[in-house]
Parts: C-alpha cells; structure tokens; sequence
C-alpha cells in the first residue's frame, strides 16, 4: 500500500471519531506518523484492550471486565440502594463525587419517544427484575435533568412506587438542560446528598 494511502486510511478512521474535525484528524496522523513505534502501539493496544476486554455487568449494565463490574462485586456497598443513570459513564461522575455508596443501573438511554426508545428498549425489565430478586429500599433517579431525563424519571417512578420502594430523584441545582458528565462534583455531590422523594 502507498504512504499516501496508508495515511488516508488513518485520516478516514480518525475523522469518524467523535469531536475530531479533519484539522484535528490531520494533526494526530501527523503526530503518529512521527511518534515512535513504540507509542503508536501503546494507542493501538490500548483501543484493542477495552474492545475485547470491557463489556456490560450482567447485574447493572455499566462497564465490566468480569460478569459482574467493580461496584457490583464490592460487598462493602449500600446493596439496599439503587442508582438508576442512563449511560455508564453517568456511574463515573457520581463516583467521582464520593457521595454515594449504593449500588446502580444503567439503562443504556433514556426513554425518547422521538427517536422511537421506549422502555422496551431500555434495561427496564432487568431493572424491575433486580427490584423483585434484591433487598432494595430506596431508588434514586438520576438521569439527565432535561425533557428525557425527566420523561424516564416519571416513567420509573409510577412504575416502581407501587412496589413499595422509596423513589427518589437528585435535587435541583443541577443546570437545567445539562449532561450529569459535565456537572462539577460539588454541585453533583450536593444534588445526590439532597435527592428529593418523587
Ligand atoms: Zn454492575
């Protein structure tokens, strides 16, 4: 293959990555193309590695490496409190606030009638399921604080207090609109803290 070429596959593949413009794309494949072997194939395993060894938790959904993921195998958690988020990265920023010590569920979205994502769609039933297997007292709801967030928060809520489960939502001082991701710790630390019966 040509250097030409072997260079547009780069560009071509780097320029399909998210928040990466085809400056940016040019500026990496440079960088690479000079950068020793060595490095390059640090970027290359690193890709490959979470690819083949990162999948979802049988019990939660969020990332794992095993079955089950870290949280879920850690019998030093509050295993009578569930976290409900939509995306595994949501799980990241609350454990980056060190507020919260109970255990999750991704839902892998929210619901969006929009783009046709019902409950169906979402890990709702395996939700439910945990709900009737566990020793759950409370739920706390913690999907994004905008119009799906809020749709699936309802949702959730009117199907899961007639179980007899506290449901609980985080507090408002999260920016209205906002990405759980982006919210700073202490704000998000705070909203956890002062999570509100729904
Ligand atoms: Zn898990």
């Amino acid at each position: 293959m040509s250097a030409d070429r072997s260079l547009q596959i780069l560009l071509d593949e780097l320029g399909r990555l998210p928040g990466i413009g085809p400056k940016s794309a040019q500026r990496i494949a440079y960088y690479l193309l000079e950068a020793d072997a060595e490095e390059a194939r640090r970027l290359a395993d690193a890709i490959l590695m979470v690819k083949n060894e990162v999948h979802f938790c049988s019990r939660c959904f969020n990332y794992a490496t095993g079955d089950e993921c870290a949280i879920c195998e850690d019998m030093s958690r509050d295993r009578n409190r569930i976290c409900v988020v939509g995306e595994p990265r949501d799980v990241t920023a609350i454990e980056r606030t060190g507020s919260y010590h109970g255990l999750y569920h991704v839902l892998g979205g929210v619901i969006s009638p929009m783009d046709k994502i019902g409950p169906d769609q979402l890990h709702v039933r395996e939700l439910l399921a945990r709900l009737g297997a566990e020793d759950i007292e409370e739920v706390i709801i913690a999907t994004n604080p905008n119009i799906e967030g809020e749709t699936t928060a309802s949702y959730l809520a009117r199907t899961i207090k007639p179980l007899g489960i506290t449901v609980t939502r985080l507090a408002s001082g999260l920016p209205v609109g906002g990405d759980l991701e982006y919210a700073d710790e202490l704000t998000l630390g705070r909203a956890i803290e002062a999570r509100r019966a729904l």
